[in-house]
């Protein structure tokens, strides 16, 4: 093969990330763009503790090396500053490409930049698939289905999106990206995964990311009001970030192209968002109503069957159980270690 690079994996090379039955499996060569971001550098954890070589391409737009620097050192790991606009060579089993901004502060600040993101990022790592024989395994998102008609959402759901509107470069980039999948899958062989991934939250996310989650613990721990925007009864279902990790590898090892929804089918007004935040962290926290944002989507809950069915997956982990994890890191980070502060 032209493109071994004498890592010595090459028996898994081009087998597109499939482990031969009965063999002892050999570490794996592993790209996960955005992977010093918040979902990707747990992804990178679980991969690197499972004995695989892992590859981050990052350009650190919303990730920072803090997510990934425990990995510094380890000859498994390797972190390379590349922004996915721009075409990369690599010798890789299995591609995880996640590398795009998720809160709709940080993709509406640069839409064009996203949409190149979503687009021209895409491609180039389904070429780099297609050159290697790697599998590629896209996240998409829940907002594939905008402002859904269809409630909870099914993955046949075509959805309602507004190809014009403040969030199209997200949505409508992501929309492409699984068309640039399905296509190379179809068209060139390349053997592809398609998750689509509801609201996630967890330790290392962004903390001014001004997603709600982040934004009401943050706010709860700087004892500032929390933000509800609009008349708080619009709906999410919000995911602890271990349950996504292990559906994406769950989605990537086996036999299924997808798409497949990813989330926590536990259901949540923004209202009742704001109470539990207030039982987990300050029951005094006050609640202020501010102007919603454009094309704001207003319920969305997954239907995850498919992904029980074919994937053996389900959440494990409760919004009540998963909050309180993400509280300790948030309080660590917005108080560095004065804890007595924190209280
Ligand atoms: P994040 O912003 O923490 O991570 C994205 C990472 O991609 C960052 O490290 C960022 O620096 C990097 N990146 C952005 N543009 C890049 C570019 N052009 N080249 C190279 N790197 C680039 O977001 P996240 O929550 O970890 O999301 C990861 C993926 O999951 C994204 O594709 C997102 O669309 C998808 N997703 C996330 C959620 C969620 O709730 N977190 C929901 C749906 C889909
Ligand atoms: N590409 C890349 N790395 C590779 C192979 C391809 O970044 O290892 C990029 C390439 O620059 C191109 C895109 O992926 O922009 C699509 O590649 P493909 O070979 O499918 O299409 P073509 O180059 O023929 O347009
Ligand atoms: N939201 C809110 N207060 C905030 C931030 C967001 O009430 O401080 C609302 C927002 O209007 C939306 C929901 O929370 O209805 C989820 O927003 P987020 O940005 O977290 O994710 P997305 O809209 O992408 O699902």
């Amino acid at each position: 093969n032209n493109h071994a690079t004498g890592f010595g994996f090459g028996s898994s090379f081009n087998s597109g990330g499939k482990i031969p039955l009965g063999l002892k499996r050999k570490g794996l060569r592993i790209v996960v763009t955005g992977g010093a971001g918040f979902v990707g550098s747990h992804l990178v954890d679980r991969l690197i503790s499972r004995g695989d070589s892992v590859i981050v391409v990052d350009n650190f737009f919303t990730g920072r090396k803090e997510n990934v620097m425990h990995h510094f050192g380890n000859p498994r790991f390797e972190l390379i500053r590349h922004d996915v606009v721009e075409p990369l060579l690599l010798e890789v089993d299995q591609i995880y490409h996640l590398a795009c901004p998720a809160s709709p502060v940080h993709y509406k600040h640069n839409p064009v930049k996203t949409i190149k993101t979503n687009v021209v990022g895409t491609l180039n790592m389904l070429g780099l698939a297609k050159r290697v024989g790697a599998r590629f395994l896209l996240t998409s998102t829940s907002e594939v289905y905008g402002d859904p008609l269809q409630h909870p959402q099914v993955e046949s759901y075509w959805g309602n999106v507004n190809p014009i509107g403040v969030r199209s470069c997200y949505d409508e980039g992501k929309r492409t990206a699984e068309t640039l999948t399905m296509d190379y899958h179809r068209g060139a062989g390349v053997e592809v995964r398609i998750a689509r991934i509801f609201n996630t939250y967890g330790p290392r996310m962004c903390i001014d990311d001004g997603r709600v989650v982040s934004n009401f613990v943050a706010q709860a721990l700087r004892k500032e009001p929390l933000t509800v925007y609009g008349d708080g009864k619009q709906t999410r279902s919000f995911q602890y970030v271990s349950d996504l990790v292990e559906g994406l590898m769950r989605l990537m090892e086996g036999e299924h192209v997808g798409p497949f929804n990813l989330g926590n089918p536990g259901e949540f007004t923004m209202l009742e968002l704001a109470q539990v935040v207030q039982e987990t962290i300050d029951a005094n926290a006050k609640i202020e109503f501010r102007p919603n944002t454009e094309d704001d989507p207003h319920k969305r809950k997954p239907d995850i069957s498919k992904a029980k069915e074919f994937l053996g997956w389900e959440p494990k982990v409760p919004l009540r159980k998963g909050l309180p994890m993400m509280v300790s890191d948030f309080r660590q980070r917005i108080f560095g270690d004065h804890k007595e502060n924190a209280a």
